[in-house]
């Protein structure tokens, strides 16, 4: 779909809102102007094609669908069966898995749906610290997954800020874990997930791999895959994987039936259908020779803007990234994360702030910047914007002027404008 034609599909959608509720399509068109016009280096996020759009705009909306294909709780569901088969049958393509069930609203439902198909309430479960990199799903006090198990969490090394395989295995045979869940929001480096399972596999205790950050890079073999080793793989399909917001778990066919029981009736009702229409799109893009060269930009886009930071005299963590992201530490004595994203988003440019290992802020405001290649990526950006967006950063953390940070947003929005996204406003 060119742009023209772009503009045409979002006008005939945000007419059709505006024809019953004005206030709301002001906040769509709004909204995708927001998007048009800024750069996006929040890790997490993407942005999807119209396709996807249009599937999760269907009336497959409509149909309540509880159960699986051919074994449904409601008639009608000829249709929705075939959009749940095609999602099933493309994701088992991509990621080479034996069990998949693409029905979890969430990444976080994804992670709720294998606890609840593997563990007790109080078992010893290990999940990375949040503050190392890991997800508020893999055991923090605030979450379920804290308050239901009994968490160890497990940390990087101090001096490579890499994770301390060794202290993980010494932990694991010490606490003997039923469940050792790796994978992380905020980690720029390869996972060896094979060491992980080996690790866990000497205490007998099952894995869950959750890859909703590089599940992209798994995809098409970028990122050393999970699924041959963990007995449960948990992805978002909404990050670098470029889907509808959503998640979806696989598994080794010997956990298939405890997984789908899981997932419903344990944790949800009647599954999304458009999402899991648009969640068939997305996997079919993904399998596509295209997808694969976008995925190889989104981590020479990561090598670039890291390498260039890095000459300007910013400190990452781990020194470098191998993946999608990067962290810039602050340091202690530096401007906070929070008040650097602050400053970053007068300026046109939407980061997130997080902490960094062994950080001494608390976590609201945090000592780092999280700074992600997928969305720029998916707008056709390459090295010389990645150099370019890396001045920019540079200028405005080390401006106090508030003219200065107007200033860049209004080179950002120029610069937007060279990469069209979703059609003019
Ligand atoms: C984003 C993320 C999730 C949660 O996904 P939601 O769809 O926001 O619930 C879970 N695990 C990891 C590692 C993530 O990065």
């Amino acid at each position: 779909m060119n742009q023209s034609e772009r503009s045409m599909f979002f006008a005939t959608l945000e007419n059709t809102v505006a024809a019953v509720d004005p206030e709301l399509a002001t906040a769509l068109r709004a909204e995708r102007q927001r998007q048009n016009e800024g750069l996006e280096l929040i890790a997490s996020e993407n942005f999807v094609s119209p396709a996807v759009l249009a599937a999760m705009g269907s009336v497959m909306t409509n149909k309540y669908a509880e159960g699986y294909p051919a074994k449904r709780y409601y008639g009608g569901c000829e249709y929705v069966d075939v959009a749940e088969e095609l999602a099933r049958t493309r994701a088992k393509q991509l990621f080479g898995c034996d069990h998949v069930n693409v029905q979890p609203h969430s990444g976080a439902q994804a992670n709720m749906s294998v606890y609840l198909a593997t563990c007790q309430p109080g078992d010893v479960v290990f999940g990375m610290d949040l503050s190392h990199g890991g997800h508020l799903t893999h055991g923090h006090p605030l979450n379920y997954s804290g308050k239901t198990f009994q968490i160890h969490p497990y940390l990087v090394r101090q001096d490579t800020e890499t994770i301390d395989y060794d202290a993980l295995r010494e932990m694991a045979r010490l606490h003997r874990p039923k469940l050792i869940v790796c994978g992380a929001s905020a980690y720029p480096r390869i996972i060896d997930f094979e060491t992980i399972a080996a690790i866990a596999h000497e205490v007998g205790a099952l894995v869950m791999a959750d890859i909703a950050h590089i599940a992209g890079m798994v995809a098409v073999g970028l990122h050393p895959s999970p699924v041959p080793s963990c007995e449960f793989v948990t992805t978002t399909t909404h990050k670098t994987l470029r889907g509808p917001r959503g998640g979806m778990v696989m598994c080794k066919a010997a956990f298939a039936e405890a997984l789908d029981k899981a997932v419903f009736p344990g944790v949800q009702g009647g599954p999304l259908m458009h999402v899991i229409a648009a969640k068939a799109v997305a996997f079919a893009e993904a399998l596509t020779p295209d997808y694969r060269g976008y995925i190889e930009q989104v981590l020479a886009n990561a090598s670039t803007l890291c390498g260039e930071l890095q000459a300007l005299g910013w400190k990452m963590v781990s020194g470098g990234t191998d993946n999608h992201l990067m962290l810039i530490n602050l340091g202690a004595d530096g401007i906070s994360g929070k008040k650097a994203e602050d400053r970053l988003g007068k300026a046109g440019i939407t980061v997130n702030k997080n902490t960094v290992p062994f950080d001494t802020r608390k976590p609201y405001i945090g000592s780092g910047v999280r700074i992600g290649t997928p969305a720029v990526t998916s707008r056709g950006m390459g090295p010389d914007e990645m150099r370019r967006i890396a001045r920019l950063i540079d200028k405005v953390l080390r401006s106090e002027d508030e003219a200065v940070w107007a200033a860049v947003k209004h080179e950002v929005e120029e610069f937007a404008k060279a990469f069209p996204l979703y059609g003019a406003a």
